[in-house]
């Protein structure tokens, strides 16, 4: 693992600082800086990745000969970590983080051809199809059906917490195309175009008020052989692989640290005013036992960074950066909320919304803070549960 800090890194991190200065626009600042869950504002979020892919920096962890960048570990982690601390929105990870990659790795000529560059370029929006309800932990057990006829299938069933579907024009799906036999061998992987006749979308409204996930549902929907990825009944192995991605590809500790150091700030400001000696003394210790497990979170993410730049496999340690960079997620929005104290309080998630016209009735970062809290719970269910991981762990870390 190449960590090493040069002038030339020295020099990349102002190159950073300088492209974003001259490109990140005010609006799209302002939705980074509201973006309270894993997913910013589509319209923004999607101007900035066009922004970006102008510039070849859409998707760093891409291979260079399908757009990446070739960048070294410790690029990409200043690039990460400049992003957040410049306030810039999330890009929708749909494409660049899941289906891309997984489109390198099994997708055939011509669907890499024809998707990849669009995923780059953000001229297609994908959602993603697994979960159902009845086959969310226990993927396996997924029921929509994909029937064999001629060069099409025929899918129908339903798909729930589909991220964004609403605003998705494509959907990579897992699809069951065999009754019998083990359920993992019987599903195939679909890339379903969102405006076939067929289909309908449900959104589904958060506890921020702000609907993200979906209910998606699909009647005798023709869906083109072609557009299936790896053999029919062999879906399990690309989800698998796509999920390796999906949880590996994920860069916690970047954002982290700087969550960390605005919440130090905030402290340090409270501590001013504070009375209680003792209160501030265990809130100090709060903060510096995160601080250490974003260290050690920062170095396993940048391992399983250098095992699969190096053509590796990682592994469960994916599930084990998925449990902790969601726990400290998680433990830094209380603490933001416990900082914050009263002020924390003021509920209007509608005022954070980009272009919003209601009128604040408290300071941006208050608004933000609750609504950051509770999107938060969320995080150690989607991608797989905490508990599904420590499973996981068990098995092929431990032996149990
Ligand atoms: C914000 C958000 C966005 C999402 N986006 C998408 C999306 O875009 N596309 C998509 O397909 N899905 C999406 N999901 C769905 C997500 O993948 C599922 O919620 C998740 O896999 C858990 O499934 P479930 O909700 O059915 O819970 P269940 O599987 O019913 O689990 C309920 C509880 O039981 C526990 N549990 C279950 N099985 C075990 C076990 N074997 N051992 C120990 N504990 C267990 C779980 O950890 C959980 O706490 C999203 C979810 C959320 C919250």
């Amino acid at each position: 693992m190449d960590l090493g800090i040069d002038d030339e890194v020295i020099a990349f991190r102002e190159e950073v600082r300088s492209f974003l200065r001259e490109n990140l626009t005010p609006e799209i600042q302002e939705a980074g800086r509201r973006t309270t869950s894993v997913f910013a504002p589509p319209g923004q979020a999607m101007e900035w990745q066009r922004i970006l892919h102008r510039k070849g920096w859409a998707a760093p962890h891409w291979p260079e000969e399908y757009g990446g960048t070739g960048w070294s570990v410790t690029k990409r982690a200043i690039f990460a970590e400049e992003l957040v601390r410049a306030e810039a929105p999330p890009l929708i990870p749909m494409g660049l983080m899941m289906c891309g990659p997984c489109l390198i790795g099994y997708g055939t000529p011509e669907q890499k051809a024809q998707y990849l560059p669009r995923i780059l370029s953000g001229e297609d929006f994908w959602c993603q199809g697994y979960s159902e309800p009845g086959a969310g932990s226990d993927l396996a057990s997924l029921k929509t059906f994909a029937e064999s006829d001629g060069d099409d299938y025929i899918v129908n069933g339903t798909k729930i917490w589909t991220t964004y579907a609403h605003h998705a024009n494509r959907m990579f799906a897992l699809v069951r195309t065999r009754r019998d036999g083990k359920p993992q061998q019987g599903i195939s992987f679909l890339l379903i175009d969102m405006d076939s006749p067929g289909i309908t979308v449900e959104p589904i409204v958060g506890l921020d008020e702000v609907p993200e996930q979906c209910q998606v549902f699909f009647d005798n929907v023709r869906v083109p052989k072609a557009n299936r990825v790896g053999e029919e009944n062999d879906g399990w192995s690309v989800a698998k692989y796509l999920l390796m991605f999906e949880r590996g590809g994920s860069e916690y500790a970047p954002a982290l640290r700087v969550q960390l150091e605005r919440l130090k700030k905030l402290a340090a400001e409270r501590e001013r005013n504070a009375q209680d000696q003792q209160a501030r003394a265990f809130f100090r210790q709060k903060i510096a036992d995160c601080e250490i497990e974003v260290l050690a979170l920062e170095f396993t993410e940048n391992r399983i960074k250098s095992e699969l730049e190096s053509g590796g496999n990682p592994g469960a340690l994916t599930s084990m950066t998925k449990i902790l960079g969601t726990e400290l997620q998680q433990r830094i929005a209380q603490l933001t909320v416990e900082g914050l104290g009263i002020e924390s309080l003021v509920w209007q998630p509608q005022a954070i919304v980009p272009a919003s016209e209601e009128q604040p009735l408290a300071p941006e970062h208050s608004l933000v803070a609750m609504a950051s809290y509770l999107n938060s719970r969320a995080c150690s269910i989607y991608g797989g549960s905490n508990e599904i991981q420590r499973g996981i762990i068990a098995r092929a870390v431990l032996g149990l």
